[in-house]
């Protein structure tokens, strides 16, 4: 199937183009970007355009940041091609509910996809915890934005979710491996004095069982960076990390440890077969608990973020 790629930025030439040139199912027959291209690849900059001129490219995949993404979205499931979406998979929730509504009416498929969801012991943990009776559950996401997010001054201003960019990503595996629903019950912001969105959160969570769920996002961490999720539940204790490549059952390690470059490759498979098998996969909880969050989250004024230290 041929594809197009929007938005040339860092997920794209570090995830997209590899999982895509690497693919037997998919070929890259084009990119939209204003400043960005893949050499070799028929490049467009103005999404209309493609569009119009190759009507043969049936799936578009954005790789846009999350404000701008529903513009662009709208118009090629108008134009009657089939949509994938980098996470999240718009600025608002309602956005996603029109996008979805629209993919329906027109017999396309809209893939909201949560690359996080893909990483190794995701499934394995999801297995484990099914018949468990979980206590408590903290999700530890700690990163240097300096390292992962240099020079994007999107994700400071409204829409870009701050903190919540990465922090999201755990969610969606929270909201994956959990056999119960989840809510936010109460959540701290901590919004540098400078900028629009979080550089860092606490929140809190009700869980129908009673246990206690909590969530720590901070891109302040120098050091180790730390993406875990650990669940004490009545059968043991299990330890998700390096965003889910890893896992421990009370410490000890359970399979082989991973690295997270099966992320990519699994979207695009997935994205194939709902192509062809017809339908859409848009499970829009981690952007509730998201949403929520800053719907209940209280402001907390730190000290100004810059770049350059
Ligand atoms: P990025 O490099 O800052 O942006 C991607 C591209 O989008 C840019 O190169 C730009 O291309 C285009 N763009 C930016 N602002 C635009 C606007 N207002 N209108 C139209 N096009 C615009 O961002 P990214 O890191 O690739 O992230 C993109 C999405 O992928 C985000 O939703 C992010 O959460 C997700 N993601 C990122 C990572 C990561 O490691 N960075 C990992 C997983 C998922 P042109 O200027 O050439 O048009």
């Amino acid at each position: 199937m041929k594809v197009a790629l929007v938005g040339i930025g860092k997920i794209a030439v570090d995830q997209h183009v590899p999982a895509i040139t690497n693919s037997p199912d998919w070929e890259l027959a084009a990119t939209v970007s204003r400043h960005g291209s893949v050499d070799g690849v028929e490049a467009f900059t103005d999404l209309g355009e493609l569009l119009e001129t190759r009507p043969e490219i049936r799936v578009i995949s954005l790789c846009l940041p999350p404000v701008p993404r529903f513009a662009y979205a709208m118009q090629a499931l108008q134009a009657g091609r089939h949509v994938m979406l980098e996470k999240p998979p718009g600025a608002t929730l309602a956005e996603c509910h029109a996008l979805e509504a629209a993919a329906k009416a027109a017999g396309l498929t809209l893939y909201a996809t949560w690359h996080s969801r893909e990483a190794d012991m995701v499934p394995a943990a999801k297995a484990w915890l099914a018949d468990k009776v979980l206590k408590k559950l903290t999700v530890t996401w700690k990163e240097d934005v300096r390292r992962w997010h240099p020079g994007q001054d999107w994700i400071w201003e409204p829409g870009g979710l701050g903190v919540f960019d990465p922090g999201i990503n755990a969610l969606s595996i929270v909201t994956e491996i959990l056999p119960h629903d989840i809510h936010v019950t109460d959540a701290v912001l901590e919004v540098p004095e400078n900028r629009q969105t979080p550089i860092a959160a606490q929140i809190g969570f009700h869980h129908p069982q009673g246990a206690d769920v909590s969530a720590t996002f901070d891109w302040r961490q120098d050091g180790d960076q730390i993406w875990e999720i650990e669940a004490i539940t009545d059968g043991g204790t299990l330890r998700l990390s390096g965003g889910g490549a890893q896992m421990e059952i009370d410490g000890q390690p359970s399979g082989e440890a991973a690295a997270l470059d099966g992320e990519y490759p699994r979207l695009y498979d997935r994205m194939s077969a709902l192509v062809q098998k017809g339908g859409s996969d848009v499970d829009l909880r981690p952007m509730t608990l998201v949403a929520d969050a800053y719907t209940l989250g209280r402001r907390d004024t730190v000290a100004a973020f810059h770049e350059d230290g």
